[in-house]
């Protein structure tokens, strides 16, 4: 029998989370399983955040190739559309497998949304609330007699999140009973969303992931041959205590004006809105702005003239001011001298392929205890306004960390990143890798090259109505993102 893939997406998830749950011996059904096999750090994309990974691990390409480096796509504008699956679609395992005639079954994965045409498709979190959930038509009424409910995973009530994890692991078991399959994907997002309140490590996702194990246990001895298991997250988590405010140090620096430190609230008019654009920053008077931030990580773009509709700089000082703003970011420290900053990349010392030049010139990474904000701001008489006095805030905060988690019930070797996961799954289906593919095959299978799709270019096209649009800008706002 070929082989067949069973494939665990547990955003979020690390070493201090799924890795400890596994020492500890509380995930016996995935630690008997993997106990062959490795469990090992997964280094995430240079933003570790949660479309840019995935996209990658879909892809198995690096965000030069993709565009998609945040919750915006790839675009010269302040305010880009949101990332949708139809940026990647030609690329993504969802179609290639389908093409190499392999079943897929991707079930709550992010970004598949709008629903790809191939393979089985239950799309997750980030689809619009009042938009098509499965391409399975067969499918959509049953998904609620299965006691699945797409708001359950959004939800913060453990209840609901049982719920829904229970829900996914009936839907696999039910089509692994009925269709033939390749590979089936299950997605969990619970220890991200959790994390960025409670913590990485808290007493509900303990027993969420408890309960995953389970449900494991119950789908491995419905199956007549164990399959191969994967299990990967996008990024780790991590406490901070200190925040840096990218947004006020460009601003302190003369980089960046403000019309005024607040915040517009202008969700009755225009929807929710970028959080730069909700900003009163003067774009005829500013150099260069966050585009976002996440973990330790920041991109900083120049607003240059002739690509950015308000853009200042002129394209041949780009170079000249990124260097100055990555000089001044290393040379910046607390008020007790500590620095701030580890490293600041040039968007080509990180990312390659045709998109790299859509992608903001600078990624930062602060020092290890540091996150990095947008923008740290607070609330003042009703109204929210940018703290303009200073950009170091100590404080407890919960973000993302680059080291993620890889387990494989196979072994393997080096240090493994997000775009090996789809050249693996290409490699254990004995499929040759796309051309366009920079990840490696983890699986000890040797494969030729074979020929792609032609690159991706940037589009702005919007799938959403602006209704549907919104109801995913209220996910991401309440969950941190924009
Ligand atoms: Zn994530």
């Amino acid at each position: 029998m070929s082989t067949r893939i069973l494939w665990l997406g547990l955003d979020g998830a690390d070493e201090s989370t799924l890795g400890r749950m596994l020492r500890t011996g509380r995930m016996p059904v995935l630690q008997r399983a993997l106990s062959r096999g490795t469990v090992a750090p997964l280094r995430s994309t240079a933003l570790p955040i949660t479309p840019a990974a995935w996209v990658a691990m879909y892809t198995g390409m690096n965000p030069g190739k993709t565009g998609i480096l945040t919750w915006k796509q790839a675009s010269y504008a302040y305010d880009p559309p949101i990332v949708t699956h139809d940026a990647i679609t030609r690329h993504a395992l969802h179609r290639r497998l389908a093409d190499a005639k392999r079943s897929f079954a991707s079930i709550g994965f992010p970004i598949t949304s709008p629903l790809p045409d191939t393979s089985f498709v239950l799309a997750g979190w980030d689809a619009p609330a009042n938009g098509p959930i499965c391409n399975d038509a067969a499918w959509v009424d049953r998904l609620s007699d299965m006691g699945y409910f797409s708001e359950d995973e959004f939800s913060t009530e453990k209840d609901s999140l049982v719920r829904n994890l229970r829900a996914r692991f009936r839907i696999a078991r039910e089509l692994a009973c009925e269709k033939t399959w390749d590979c089936i994907g299950l997605f969990f997002s619970f220890i991200d969303h959790l994390g960025h309140r409670l913590g990485a490590a808290n007493e509900v996702t303990d027993t969420l992931l408890e309960i995953t194990d389970a449900e494991l246990g119950t789908f491995l001895a419905s199956l007549p041959d164990e399959p191969v298991l994967l299990v990967n997250s996008d990024h780790g988590f991590g406490t901070f205590e200190r925040a840096f405010s990218i947004t006020q140090w460009l601003a302190s620096r003369g980089y960046l004006a403000l019309r005024s430190s607040l915040i517009h609230k202008t969700a009755e008019a225009r929807g929710l809105e970028n959080v730069n654009v909700r900003m009163d920053i003067d774009w005829n008077h500013s150099r260069a702005f966050c585009v976002d931030a996440i973990g330790s990580y920041a991109a900083i773009r120049v607003n240059t003239a002739t690509l950015l509709p308000a853009g200042t700089v002129h394209p041949r000082d780009v170079t000249k001011l990124s260097d100055m703003i990555r000089d001044d970011l290393l040379a910046t420290t607390t008020e007790t001298g500590d620095p701030l900053v580890a490293n600041v990349w040039r968007r080509e010392e990180l990312f390659w392929g045709p998109m790299t030049p859509y992608l903001p010139e600078l990624i930062v990474e602060c020092v290890p205890d540091t996150v990095a904000l947008v923008g740290k701001w607070k609330s003042v008489e009703g109204d929210l306004h940018l703290d303009p006095h200073t950009f170091v805030h100590q404080g407890t905060y919960h973000s993302h960390r680059p080291a993620g988690i890889w387990g494989s019930s196979f072994s393997c070797v080096g240090e493994l990143s997000v775009e090996d996961v789809a050249a693996t799954i290409y490699g254990l289906l004995d499929l040759p890798l796309p051309a366009d593919v920079d990840g490696t095959d983890r699986s000890g299978r040797s494969h030729n090259k074979a020929t792609s799709e032609p690159a991706l270019s940037p589009h702005e096209s919007n799938p959403y109505t602006p209704d549907e649009e919104e109801t995913v800008r209220r996910r991401l706002e309440a969950l941190g993102y924009l």
